[in-house]
């Protein structure tokens, strides 16, 4: 019997956000493998096993779901947000090339999810409204230099930069490094917004300019969104500014 995987992106963090789709793969799977968390928000289903692990072991829960896949199974790994956004699709992909060629006979099953950066986006308006990409500042499986290299082509050439990773415990500098890059590219008004855990009860959202931005306002929980020097704010009152960039973009400069 061939078994089945899928890879399942569960949204940035309340239920509501998690779509029809990815519900019925959590529903149907016999096991689901994810972080210890994220398995906590979904409901527990008899006859489902359950296997809970660090943040930090992706490659062993990719090679311990593919094993169990690969005996028949129907299994499931979760991701926080989108499982392709810097998350565990790719991490299944990498074991699958590297594996034995059984795994590649395997049916799998990859099941997006709404990432951190739209569900940011929408709360303060369109920031990603034109061109934009994103950029993790985690430099553990990347050199701090190419890091660098990428903010600087991206601020260079008018993206909006969604930033994922932005500090842990054990990259502290990081973000403080990224915004002094930027600074020398951008104007001194562009928008940044600190979206924090967002959709949970612990949410907090906050709209500064690139000269303001202080990177202590951010965790491991928080997305930055660094708009482009077309990225505008609408002040509104009683009520959070939107923040929008314009679809419409002319000039030849970013
Ligand atoms: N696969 C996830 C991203 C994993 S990387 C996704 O698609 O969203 C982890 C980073 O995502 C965090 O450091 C943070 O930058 C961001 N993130 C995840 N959930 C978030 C949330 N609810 N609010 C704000 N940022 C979030």
């Amino acid at each position: 019997m061939s078994g089945h995987l899928s890879i399942v992106g569960i949204g940035p963090g309340p239920l509501n956000q998690i779509t029809p789709e990815a519900e019925a793969a959590l529903a149907h799977a016999h096991a689901l493998y994810g972080y210890g968390p994220y398995l906590e928000r979904i409901p527990i289903r008899p006859g489902q096993s359950r296997h809970a692990s660090d943040n930090r072991e992706e490659a062993e829960r990719a090679v311990a779901a593919l094993r169990r896949a690969s005996e028949g199974d129907r299994v499931a790994i979760m991701s926080g947000g989108d499982a392709g956004v810097f998350a565990m699709a790719a991490a299944v992909c990498a074991e699958i090339e590297a594996g034995p060629p059984a795994w590649r006979a395997l049916e799998i099953a990859i099941v997006p999810g709404i990432t951190a950066m739209l569900a940011v986006a929408a709360r303060v308006g369109a920031p990603l409204g034109h061109d934009f990409c994103a950029i993790s500042l985690s430099d553990n499986l990347k050199p701090w230099d190419l890091i660098e290299r990428r903010l600087d082509a991206a601020a260079n050439a008018g993206f909006v930069i969604a930033l994922y990773n932005p500090v842990s415990r054990a990259r502290p500098w990081q973000l403080g490094k990224a915004f002094e890059r930027l600074r020398a590219h951008l104007p001194d008004a562009t928008p940044v917004i600190f979206g924090r855990a967002v959709g949970r009860p612990d949410e907090r959202v906050s709209v500064t300019t690139i000269s303001q931005a202080d990177p202590i306002g951010a965790d491991m929980a928080t997305l930055v969104i660094v708009g482009s020097a077309q990225t505008r704010v609408i002040d509104r009152p009683g009520r959070t500014p939107l923040v929008y960039t314009p679809r419409i973009n002319q000039t030849a400069s970013a």
